[in-house]
């Protein structure tokens, strides 16, 4: 509280996979009225020239395998800023509750008893394949999908998503995880012959797509050298020339011939 007993609030917002115009209308509200923005290294990175210039940026950014601010001092940052009155919007890429640990931080809100709302963001689950030309369900192809984060354990149902023809999987931070993912997959008997595709840095002007499968994806990925942020989709969704190029916007094909 302020003295003026003004308490703050903290939105949770999700940014979507990058470009500012994959963000909604109301993320650019609260955007416009926040005084505080806790940012990530990914999502609408861009969004800083849009911002006002006495609002405060804190950037919490997380390199794979370091964490520059640990979660509980991210919470921290915004429970206090909350408190002293200020409006925060803890910009997250793609969607605040897919792998984002937004649970975490509604919880601390919650628990600390500042008004706290969450928007929901283009997902990068569904958006960087989209970006590709790959739908995650397809009538006839795919009627089910498995969102995964590569760097947990291998669960028995990740293992059933990979092995039904049926499911697509999408795999969340996995690239480093890769290797050990596909030989547990082939050692449960997931055919090698499974499509792959590996969409890098999606819906950005530098976008990658390569197109392979199980058994190859492991040599093919060190080969060209296969770098986060990356999604890695399993299944027939993933194949060369599913959907016709030209049903595509244009600039969803901007840096990909792979279609
Ligand atoms: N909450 C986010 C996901 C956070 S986990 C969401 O809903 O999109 C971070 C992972 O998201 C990355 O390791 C990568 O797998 C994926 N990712 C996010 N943005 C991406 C992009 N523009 N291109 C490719 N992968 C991306």
């Amino acid at each position: 509280m302020t003295r003026q007993g003004r308490m703050g609030r903290v939105d949770l917002v999700g940014g979507g996979p990058g470009p500012v115009d994959l963000m909604t209308v109301r993320a650019w509200r609260l955007l416009a009225e926040a005084d505080v923005v806790v940012m990530d290294r990914l999502g609408p990175t861009d969004i800083r020239s849009h911002l006002a210039p006495d609002v405060e940026i804190i950037d919490v950014g997380k390199l794979p395998g370091h964490h520059p601010v640990p979660q509980h001092e991210i919470n921290a940052i915004l429970v206090d800023r909350a408190r002293s009155g200020k409006r925060v919007v803890r910009l997250k890429g793609g969607d605040p509750f897919v792998f984002g640990r937004g649970g975490e931080e509604v919880a601390a809100c919650v628990a600390a008893g500042v008004p706290v709302d969450v928007v929901p963001g283009v997902t990068s689950a569904v958006a960087v394949p989209e970006a590709a030309g790959i739908p995650v369900t397809h009538r006839g192809i795919a009627s089910a999908v498995h969102i995964v984060n590569g760097q947990s354990e291998v669960t028995p149902a990740t293992l059933a998503a990979l092995g039904d023809a049926a499911v697509t999987t999408v795999i969340l931070m996995g690239v480093g995880a890769l290797p050990r993912l596909v030989a547990d997959a082939l050692r449960a008997g997931v055919p090698g012959s499974r499509p792959v595709a590996i969409v890098e840095r999606g819906h950005h002007a530098d976008q990658r797509t390569t197109r392979t499968t199980l058994g190859a994806v492991v040599l093919e990925a060190g080969r060209i050298g296969v770098r986060n942020p990356a999604v890695v989709v399993v299944g027939d969704v993933a194949r060369a020339g599913l959907l016709i190029p030209d049903l595509l916007p244009e600039h969803a094909l901007a840096g990909d011939t792979s279609l």
